[in-house]
């Protein structure tokens, strides 16, 4: 059935609206109405084919929030009515050994994302949420805590879970120094998750106009990353340091802030490879690790989580047909913290 979109067509062309198609639901499958969807940087990195391997034309979008409109004959866990989220991922095999784990992301024979993906159902490409609905396998369909504002709970399925993953992973808690670089949409849930979980929070940021919101959102210290006194101040001292950056920077710098076994975890992925200079590996020994979105029982665990600490995302709504001016703000990091789109603006 067509549904409406907004697609890039090229890596230079504006988004624009775009009929789509989305199969009929199969036995297993949850149709979705989709009220909003987050605006990720990995949209625009994908949208401008920044990391190539983008197929045109590309249907950005996976902070997908709606309520369930039909549902197959064998889904079990959602009914017409229900609110329902998808994140990056709309299948993987199931079968291999990353999945068995619950590590999807990691499919040995490849995730399939939510969108720039072969689709296995309909032969092309998924296509996103940046569309007014969407129709997805039971399995990678999520629950959404019921006193969660849905606006505000949609970007916990990019931005949280890509945070939430990596700071359980290494620890972050009580007696942990942890550290966030970067204010943006991921930047802003990893300084609520890491003060959440009782870490000593300190967030890295660019923007001096940022440094009272941080402190609002949980940090316990803001340091402008280009004072390099600033930064001196807390040279070998974190346990884990969470690099969110989107964009070219000195990871140099960040390493040097971490103590003996110290981690800096990147999530943030810039165009280009970031030299590394092997002396701040080894004295004293640290790690640089990676870290990609999360698995499905994970994400629902850190839904489950917002909804018992009642934790949401500081969001600007915004109409689709503003997505453009939208990316442009998010290049000049000006968002606070993510834009959310209404789809209300493309129902007409
Ligand atoms: P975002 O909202 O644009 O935030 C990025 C932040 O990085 C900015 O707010 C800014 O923070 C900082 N920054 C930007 N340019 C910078 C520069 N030149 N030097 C230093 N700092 C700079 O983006 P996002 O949606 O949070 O995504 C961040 C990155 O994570 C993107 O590359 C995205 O593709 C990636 N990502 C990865 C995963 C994963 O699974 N690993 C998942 C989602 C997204 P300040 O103003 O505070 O300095
Ligand atoms: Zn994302
Ligand atoms: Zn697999």
């Amino acid at each position: 059935m067509p549904v409406s979109a907004f697609a890039a067509k090229s890596a230079e062309s504006p988004l624009a609206p775009l009929s789509i198609e989305r199969r009929e639901p199969l036995e297993q499958d949850v149709e979705i109405d989709i009220l909003y969807c987050g605006v990720c940087h990995s949209d625009l990195h994908i949208a401008r084919n920044e990391w190539g391997g983008t197929t045109y034309p590309v249907v950005p979008g996976h902070e997908i929030l709606g309520r369930v409109t039909r549902v197959g004959s064998k889904v079990k866990r959602f009914k017409a009515g229900d609110l329902a989220a998808v994140g990056c991922m709309v299948d993987s095999c199931r079968s291999c050994e990353s999945c068995k784990e619950d590590l999807e992301q990691f499919c040995l024979k490849g995730a399939v994302f939510t969108y720039n993906s072969e689709d296995k159902h309909s032969g092309g490409m998924t296509y996103g949420g940046y569309s007014t609905g969407v129709v997805v396998d039971e399995a990678f369909t999520l629950k959404v805590p019921e006193n969660l504002d849905p606006a505000r709970a949609a970007p916990l399925l990019c931005a949280g879970i890509t945070t939430y993953s990596p700071l359980r992973r290494w620890g972050a808690g009580k007696g942990k120094k942890v550290g966030v670089v970067g204010l943006g949409g991921l930047g802003h849930m990893g300084v609520k998750f890491a003060h959440a979980l009782g870490a000593h929070t300190v967030l890295f940021t660019t923007s001096e106009g940022k440094v009272a919101d941080a402190k609002r959102l949980g940090a316990d210290e803001v340091v402008i990353s280009k004072d390099a006194d600033q930064m001196a101040a807390h040279a070998a001292s974190f346990d884990m340091i969470l690099d969110t950056v989107s964009a070219d920077h000195d990871l140099n710098a960040y390493l040097n802030l971490l103590k003996l076994d110290g981690t800096l975890v990147l999530v943030g992925v810039p165009p280009n490879p970031q030299p590394v200079g092997v002396f701040g590996l080894l004295m004293p020994r640290r790690q640089i690790a990676g870290s990609l979105i999360g698995g499905i029982a994970e994400t629902q665990e850190m839904l489950d989580f917002c909804g018992k600490h009642k934790i949401e995302c500081d969001i600007e709504l915004i109409k689709m047909q503003q997505i453009n001016e939208a990316y442009e703000r998010m290049l000049k990091s000006d968002v606070k913290y993510r834009f959310v789109i209404d789809m209300a603006s493309l129902k007409g």
